[in-house]
């Protein structure tokens, strides 16, 4: 051992985890350096012209220690691309042309399926039901559909209020017994009575065949 040796291990040593700090930073600063300078002779154009693949700079890989153009030697190729991939975009993009292409192509088509998917998500939506104009229903629109059990399964629907929407009532008794094929009458108070329990039937019916009557002014009375 030397006498400068000596000198050296007799100053202070910096701790192990100092020279670990300062190793990461001088590294993190090559690269640094290495990725600016690439750039700069990736974007020659007389480089790009002459030797596209072979940038002057030398960047050995971490992984292998190669320069990165010898990378296909190594034993983890694959580790070795993804490195390079993370750290020299551009570098990679120039190394491995088909593999970029072929992961663009995967995304794309992922990008794609993810669209269609979310395309059939909203057609598989119910489609909102449209705002019905709020029609100010009074008293004087509403029509009564009242069921009543008469004998055992023996329904009587009575139907009244029509006469409010201007309906001649023995015509539309006429009408709605011959839509229904089912018997009908009309009571003491001018109501229609049909047998059986005709209800959902009318509920349907009615707005669709008289305009004038809504959905809103119906009121159904089960039994
Ligand atoms: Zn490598």
């Amino acid at each position: 051992m030397s006498d400068s040796d000596d000198d050296i291990f007799k100053k202070k040593k910096p701790s192990k985890k100092k020279i670990e700090q300062q190793q990461k930073q001088q590294q993190q600063q090559q690269l640094q350096q290495q990725q600016k300078q690439l750039k700069q002779e990736l974007n020659q154009p007389d480089l790009q012209q002459n030797n596209p693949k072979h940038p002057k700079l030398v960047i050995y890989c971490v992984i292998c220690t190669l320069p990165v153009e010898f990378c296909t030697y190594s034993k983890a190729p694959q580790e070795c691309k993804e490195w390079l991939k993370t750290t020299f975009k551009d570098l990679y993009a120039l190394l491995y042309p088909e593999d970029l292409k072929l992961e663009q192509e995967k995304q794309a088509a992922l990008l794609l399926q993810q669209q269609q998917i979310a395309q059939q998500q909203i057609l598989l939506q119910p489609p909102e039901k449209k705002k019905k104009k709020k029609v100010k229903v009074t008293e004087s629109d509403m029509v009564y559909i009242k069921v009543k059990e008469r004998n055992r399964n023996k329904f009587i629907t009575t139907l009244s209020g029509l006469e409010k929407h201007g309906l001649d009532i023995k015509e539309t008794q006429k009408k709605i017994s011959k839509k229904f094929g089912c018997g009908s009458s009309i009571n003491e108070k001018g109501a229609i009575e049909l047998q059986g329990d005709l209800s959902a039937e009318l509920e349907e019916w009615l707005p669709k065949e008289y305009p004038s009557i809504k959905e809103d002014m119906i009121a159904i009375q089960e039994k």
